[in-house]
C-alpha cells in the first residue's frame, strides 16, 4: 500500500489539525445571514447583500451570467419548441450536459482529480470510496456521475423542454420586460429564496421514513460527499427537487427566469457537496457548504440552507461546534 493511501494515525491527523476521527472543522460556527434577524443589523445586512463572498457574489451573480449566457446564446428559438422534435429537445439535452459536465467537472477536476488543495480543510479525510459494494460500479465517482450527469440531467432537461413547449404554445404566461420591469427585476432576487424554501420542504418531506427507506437513502449513501454527490438522486428525489421550477406555470415570468431558477437548482449543489471548506484556489474562490455537509454527516440536522432560518425556527439546526447550538441533536440515522 502506498503511503498516500494508507490511513493515517490520530496523532498525525491531531498534526494536520483534525480531531482523532481525522475530521475537519472550522473553528468558528455557522451562521446564518443577517437577513430575518431581530434587531435589524443595517450594515451587518448591506454587507451580506453586496460584500464578497455574500449574496449577490460571487453564487447567484454568476449562476445568473450563466442563464443570460444560455439563454442568448444556446437555447433554441422559441417559435421551434411549438411541437416536440428531436433537434430543439437534443439541442438543451446538450446544453445541460455541456454546463453539468464544466460545472461539476470542473470543482472534480481540481478538488479531486488535480487535489489543487490536497485534503486542507477537507471535512472528511477519505477520498471518495472506490471498491465499494454500496455503489453502482462499485466507485463512488462513477456512481455519482451516472446519477448526477446521466439521471438528473435528463429529468433536467425534461422539465425545461415541457416549459418551453408551455411557454411557445401560450399555455403559461409570459412576462415581457417592456411591461414590467420591476416585476421582471424582482423575480432575479426572489428565486435564490424560492429555492431554498421549496428546498427546505422537499427535503423534509423525503426524510419521511418511507420515502427515506425507498428514495432519499441513495443521496445518502454519500456520508463523505464530494462534487459529482450534488445531484447523485433517487429519479422521484430529483423530480420533487427540480419542481421548485413549477412556480413559473403559474405565476407569470420570462423564459430566462425559468431557466435561471432551474439551473440554480441543477448546478448549485456542486457547491454544496465538494466536501471542502472555502474559499478554495489560494483562498480566492468562496464556495463549500459546512451547512449542508453536516447533515450528510448526521442526517437529522440542516435541512436547509444558511439564508432563511428554517432549521432554526423548526429546532433541526446544528452550527458545528462541539458544544455550540443543536449539538444535542441526534449523531446518527435511526435507521
Ligand atoms: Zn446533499
Ligand atoms: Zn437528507
Amino acid at each position: 500500500m502506498s503511503d498516500q493511501q494508507r490511513k493515517p494515525r490520530a496523532e498525525e491527523y491531531v498534526a494536520e489539525g483534525r480531531n482523532a476521527r481525522g475530521e475537519w472543522r472550522p473553528p468558528y460556527p455557522i451562521r446564518y445571514a443577517p437577513l430575518l434577524q431581530w434587531p435589524v443589523r443595517l450594515k451587518a445586512l448591506f454587507k451580506w447583500t453586496f460584500g464578497w463572498p455574500g449574496f449577490l457574489w460571487p453564487v447567484n451573480l454568476s449562476l445568473l451570467l450563466i442563464s443570460i449566457v444560455s439563454w442568448y446564446f444556446t437555447q433554441p428559438e422559441i417559435i421551434r419548441c411549438v411541437d416536440f422534435e428531436f433537434s430543439w429537445i437534443a439541442q438543451i439535452w446538450l446544453r445541460n450536459q455541456v454546463m453539468m459536465w464544466l460545472y461539476y467537472g470542473g470543482f472534480h477536476y481540481y478538488l479531486y482529480i488535480k487535489k489543487g488543495e490536497g485534503r486542507n480543510k477537507k471535512y472528511d479525510p477519505n477520498w471518495p470510496a472506490e471498491d465499494s459494494r454500496l455503489f453502482l460500479f462499485r466507485d463512488q465517482v462513477y456512481d455519482n456521475v451516472f446519477w448526477t450527469a446521466g439521471v438528473a440531467g435528463m429529468i433536467w432537461t425534461g422539465y425545461e423542454v415541457l416549459a418551453m413547449w408551455l411557454f411557445a404554445n401560450g399555455h403559461i404566461p409570459w412576462l415581457e420586460w417592456a411591461r414590467n420591469p420591476i416585476w421582471f427585476v424582482a423575480w432575479f432576487f426572489i428565486i435564490p429564496f424560492w429555492r431554498e424554501f421549496h428546498f427546505y420542504w422537499v427535503h423534509r418531506l423525503i426524510h419521511w421514513k418511507p420515502l427515506y427507506k425507498h428514495v432519499h437513502y441513495l443521496h445518502h449513501k454519500n456520508k463523505n460527499p464530494n462534487a459529482w454527490s450534488g445531484m447523485a438522486m433517487h429519479p422521484i428525489e430529483t423530480m420533487l427537487y427540480l419542481s421548485v421550477c413549477m412556480i413559473h406555470f403559474v405565476v407569470p415570468s420570462h423564459p430566462i427566469h425559468f431557466l435561471f431558477d432551474l439551473q440554480h437548482a441543477a448546478l448549485g449543489p456542486a457547491n454544496g457537496h465538494h466536501g471542502y471548506e472555502g474559499p478554495i484556489v489560494k483562498g480566492k474562490v468562496p464556495t463549500g457548504s459546512y451547512f449542508h455537509y453536516l447533515h450528510h454527516r448526521y442526517f437529522e440536522c440542516n435541512y436547509g440552507e444558511s439564508t432563511i432560518p428554517l432549521d432554526r425556527w423548526f429546532g433541526t439546526f446544528r452550527d458545528g461546534l462541539p458544544d455550540g447550538e443543536g449539538s444535542k441533536l441526534a449523531e446518527e440515522h435511526k435507521d
